[in-house]
């Protein structure tokens, strides 16, 4: 038989603790006879891995376990403050930027307006001083920040780093990460910011462990994010997830993305507003005025004002039968709606799940948690922080050379 070569060994040996520090971080605290059980590794491989993640301090000791019987035994849990994460998102004319610990604890937040229809290297320039700035507001050591991840609305080549396509800026194939990995020296991760969302629910939040499960972003635009077997997926160029342009009215109202009767063109929130403006010129009686915003016309519906309650309603309709759709081709169970678009209420929300229960495929919906999450700036600054934690904890064989 062959001996194993020096390469196999070393990689056998990434992967080795890439799998402990996976089940301490996403299961612990955890004793070291509990890692060899859940691993299935030796107990002397177990010793010797922990021991190193120990001295590099990416775990630390947390207490010891309750005694039933037996010996008490020391518990391993992974040290938050091993790394620091620096998340982005990048909206139409601003950007918020997050730093955060490993468990997604955020140390500082703030928000950035962006130079108008300028150029990458000029919009890079900016969000480089903004990250320097968040890191210097965080008071936490520059060596320990392990990366920085930038979530955009698009379609984005996250395994290049390139944004294929964004509808805001109306770049085409700018190879952002690049530009921005080279002004803050840092590793630099891009990907789709409803991505990035999905990533950190998957992480951190309710999506942890599901096997199937998607995610629903509602606002400015309408996103999807799919977890499929415990994988993001990415399709073919990064351009899955792109709901909000599936057709329902052929004949409908211009979208963004050029096309007519978009799920997005019907009920995206610039697509209500834009809808009550009609309804004003053409003399329905309201309570509302053509400059109200999301948040004046769910006040109004909340207080009865029938007009605001009808566009709510109508959106709710579509978006209900965009999501039956996706459960159609997916069939997750667990459907999470977010964005700041959720904050509209039941207004919007109860007519959305009524049109998905009507037309989802008999059956599919049964057992489906559908979970409400509003999703704030923060929260999205955050998500994007999360991918970095995500490439960080990522199986050695798909890891870059920056990576632990
Ligand atoms: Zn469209």
């Amino acid at each position: 038989m062959n001996k194993p070569r020096r390469g196999n060994r070393n990689l056998m040996r990434a992967m080795n603790r890439n799998l402990l520090l996976n089940i301490i971080r996403s299961q612990g605290p955890l004793s070291r006879t509990q890692l060899t059980e859940l691993s299935g590794l030796s107990v002397g491989a177990v010793s010797q891995i922990v021991t190193d993640l120990i001295e590099t301090q990416w775990v630390t000791e947390a207490g010891e376990s309750d005694s039933t019987g037996g010996r008490r035994q020391v518990l391993l849990r992974l040290n938050p403050t091993a790394g620091y994460v620096v998340g982005l998102k990048l909206m139409e004319n601003r950007a918020v930027c997050a730093v955060t610990d490993l468990e997604a604890t955020v140390l500082s937040y703030l928000e950035r307006s962006l130079p108008n229809r300028e150029t990458p290297t000029a919009v890079a320039e900016t969000l480089s001083q903004t990250v320097i700035h968040a890191v210097y507001e965080a008071d936490i050591a520059r060596e320990k920040v392990r990366g920085l991840g930038v979530g955009l609305a698009g379609v984005i080549n996250s395994t290049a780093g390139i944004v294929h396509y964004s509808p805001f800026f109306h770049w085409q194939n700018v190879p952002l990460a690049d530009i921005l990995a080279q002004e803050l020296s840092l590793p630099v991760y891009l990907e789709n910011d409803v991505n990035t969302l999905t990533i950190t629910e998957q992480l951190f939040g309710p999506g942890h462990g599901v096997a199937n499960f998607a995610v629903l972003t509602i606002g400015r635009g309408i996103g999807l994010g799919v977890v499929i077997n415990h994988q993001l997926y990415r399709g073919h160029k990064g351009g899955v997830g792109e709901l909000g342009h599936i057709t329902l009215l052929p004949d409908g109202p211009l979208c963004d993305c050029g096309k007519r009767g978009c799920l997005e063109a019907l009920a995206a929130d610039p697509a209500i507003l834009r809808e009550l403006r009609h309804a004003l010129d053409n003399g329905t009686p309201s309570c509302l005025t053509s400059d109200t915003m999301l948040d004046g016309l769910t006040q109004a519906a909340e207080q009865g004002d029938e007009l605001a309650q009808d566009l709510l309603k109508t959106s709710g309709h579509y978006l209900g039968l965009g999501l039956a759709t996706m459960v159609n081709l997916f069939c997750p169970s667990l459907i999470i709606i977010s964005g700041e678009g959720v904050t509209a209420g039941p207004h919007r929300l109860d007519p959305m799940l009524d049109a998905l229960r009507a037309h989802a495929f008999n059956g599919l919906l049964e057992d489906v948690d559908i979970l409400i999450k509003h999703a704030d700036d923060q929260a999205w600054a955050r998500g994007a922080a999360g991918l970095v934690v995500g490439k960080l904890f990522e199986s050695p064989l798909l890891q870059s050379p920056q990576t632990p």
